[in-house]
């Protein structure tokens, strides 16, 4: 079974994710890592997909449908939860020819103001080695800019600039909401507030994937 975490950039998706992988069992698979892994490795895909990312827009449909596909694999007893996908509605429809395999079972937002994700991308710091995600004030690593988990230099992603971000934030306001409309029309959406202590977001989407699974 599937679990979609959504929210816009900067909403937390990434440290909830990690949270809820940990203590609740899923596997989670992260587009957005997996894309990033496909550019470190340098192959074709990673190639296509270098443009989009750098520029803040999404890469294209069937593209990352094949990415999904690669990462879900075949195993009908998992629980996988899905960290930035889908970003459309397309992609939400894409995602249940799968159901047979990897139904949606439910849809968790997290809902953060525009101000404060602004704030969030651009003190974000990210572990090029292991993707372990700190902010300069939030969320600050022992060591100054150092990976607290594998001590690597941590850097900005490249799609964290602000120009780059305007762009990501309009992205999501014109592709990736109306994939909440989708799930409610279903029944399947859940929203939480994303603004907070992380353990006290964790808390209420913990009980929140509680009533899901
Ligand atoms: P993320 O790490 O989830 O913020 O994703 C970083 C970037 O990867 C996005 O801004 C997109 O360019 C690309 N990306 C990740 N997931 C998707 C997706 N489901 N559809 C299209 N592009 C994606």
């Amino acid at each position: 079974m599937i679990l979609v975490l959504t929210g816009a950039p900067g909403a937390g998706k990434g440290t909830q994710a990690d949270l809820i992988a940990d203590r609740l069992r899923f596997r989670k698979i992260s587009t957005g890592d997996a894309l990033r892994n496909q550019i470190k490795l340098g192959t074709d895909i990673g190639k296509q997909a270098t443009e989009f990312m750098n520029h803040g827009r999404l890469v294209p449909d069937d593209i990352l449908f094949g990415v999904l596909k690669q990462e879900l694999g075949t195993n009908t007893q998992e629980r996988i939860l899905l960290d930035g996908y889908p970003r459309n509605v397309e992609q939400a429809k894409a995602l249940d020819t799968l159901a047979a395999i990897h139904p949606v079972k439910g849809a968790v937002n997290l809902d953060v103001p525009k101000e404060e994700l602004v704030s969030r991308i651009s003190g974000r710091r990210v572990c090029p080695a292991c993707s372990a995600t700190f902010h300069v004030s939030a969320n600050p690593p022992k060591k100054e800019n150092v990976c607290d988990k594998c001590q690597t230099a941590l850097t900005s992603r490249p799609d964290d600039q602000p120009e780059k971000v305007l762009v990501r934030l309009q992205v999501y306001e014109q592709s990736t909401r109306p994939v909440l409309d989708f799930y409610k029309a279903k029944g399947l959406c859940w929203s939480v507030n994303g603004v907070g202590q992380t353990e006290a977001i964790y808390a209420e989407v913990k009980k929140v994937v509680d009533r899901i699974v």
